[in-house]
């Protein structure tokens, strides 16, 4: 029996005008998605998209999985084709649904018609799809307003399609539509939550990691390739850029005020991702910072790492709890990745006494110690591209 997939378009409905763009980024990624399973024929039409294997031993699981971490689809249905003939729908509504009315007791039948010239109308096809279906499975009885099941059989034009229920998909909105953005990855847990949060939203994601070997091991680098192939099964593909940072941690160890630490280094962080930002056409930084979380991250030490760059600073994590961050992490498959110890850069040079109440000029004044310009001209180009599938 043929399986395919329906897809209820989400927000996208909402967009006016725009929702051509919005629907070619959805098919657009979902094509590059299942891509990487087999092969596919990706159709849109009526408000729904259907995604058909083209073989029949294709592993619908894994497609289904696919699917549900697609931006842009708020539910989607796995279902059988069959014939436009009431016959062969009833038949095929038979043998695709009697696994899930193994566990039900009750169910009702919907009918939608968008071929007008089906000769049955809606109330007729769920008649007799439902008498068949009472009879088939003897245990189980029609409940219309509070059902176990809802079967719902469509009517269009190139086919009948039977499904049950729906599965709810990831929402937001296609990656792609939102413009580009620039996240800095750690190989903390905060980072990778934010970095789902924003490709929710449309945006697609460039990333920047700072190592600095050999005080961070070729072991942490790989830890953040694979937190981000993570992201990347919501995101899709992306660039990751590493910057060699040691050099600029040596210089503020031996040269700054110790409680500076940390802020200097930060400051240096997003200006350097500004510039490989704006190479690769990215409008926005991403950081997984969180209001108070560590003395980085109070308001005032906040106000100094933004000072550092231009370009707009999205902290979606901004207003969460850390219980709140580990809850999505686990949800998107990055926790277990991210608690791996293995040392960041961050970690490496942590003063005893971090300041929480910095003020901008100072710390401006200490990091002007430094051959600032210098520094970030090398660290740019020891720049090392990775291709995140
Ligand atoms: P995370 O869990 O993302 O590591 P954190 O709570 O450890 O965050 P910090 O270490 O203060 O917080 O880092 C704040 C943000 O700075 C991170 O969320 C990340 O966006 C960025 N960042 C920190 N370390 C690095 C790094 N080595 N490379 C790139 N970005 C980094
Ligand atoms: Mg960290």
């Amino acid at each position: 029996m043929k399986e395919i997939i329906l897809i209820k378009l989400g927000e996208i409905v909402l967009k006016g005008l725009n929702r051509r763009n919005f629907e070619d980024a959805l098919v657009r990624s979902l094509k590059r998605r299942l891509a990487k399973i087999g092969e596919f024929q990706v159709k849109i039409a009526q408000s729904t998209i259907s995604v058909t294997p083209v073989y029949d031993d294709t592993d619908m699981d894994e497609v289904v999985d696919c699917v549900s971490k697609v931006f842009g689809i708020a539910a989607f249905a796995r279902a059988c084709v069959t014939e436009k003939d009431l016959d062969k729908i009833k038949e095929a509504a038979g043998e695709y649904l009697a696994e899930t009315f193994e566990t039900a007791k009750t169910f009702k039948v919907e009918a939608k018609r968008s071929d007008k010239k089906f000769p049955y109308q809606s109330p007729e096809i769920s008649a007799e799809v439902g008498g068949y279906l009472l009879e088939k499975f003897p245990h189980i009885s029609v409940n219309v307003h509070n059902p176990d099941v809802i079967v719902t059989v469509e009517i269009r034009d190139f086919g009948a399609y039977v499904r049950a229920g729906l599965i709810r998909g990831a929402g937001g909105i296609p990656v792609g539509t939102g413009g580009k953005a620039c996240v800095l990855i750690s190989g903390g847990i905060d980072s990778p939550v934010a970095s789902y949060m924003m490709a929710k939203r449309g945006i697609e994601l460039t990333a920047v990691h700072f190592a600095s070997p050999p005080y961070t091991s070729v072991r942490a680098e790989e830890k953040v390739v694979e937190l981000l192939q993570r992201v990347a099964k919501y995101s899709g593909r992306m660039k990751m850029f590493t910057v060699p940072f040691t050099e600029i941690q040596q210089e503020i160890r031996e040269k700054c005020k110790e409680d500076y630490f940390t802020l200097i280094m930060r400051r240096f962080m997003m200006e350097i991702a500004e510039i490989i930002a704006r190479q690769n056409d990215c409008h926005a930084l991403i950081t997984g910072e969180s209001l108070g979380q560590v003395a980085s991250q109070t308001i005032r030490a906040i106000e100094c790492t933004d000072a550092a760059c231009d370009m707009p600073v999205f902290r979606p994590l901004i207003g969460m709890d850390k219980e709140e961050i580990i809850e999505i992490s686990r949800k998107i498959n990055t926790f277990e990745v991210s608690i791996q110890p293995y040392e960041d850069c961050c970690t490496v040079f942590t003063p005893k006494h971090p300041k929480t109440q910095p003020a901008l000029k100072e710390v401006i004044a200490e990091q002007n110690k430094l051959d600032c310009k210098a520094l970030i001209e090398r660290a740019v180009a020891g720049v090392k591209l990775t291709n995140i599938e």
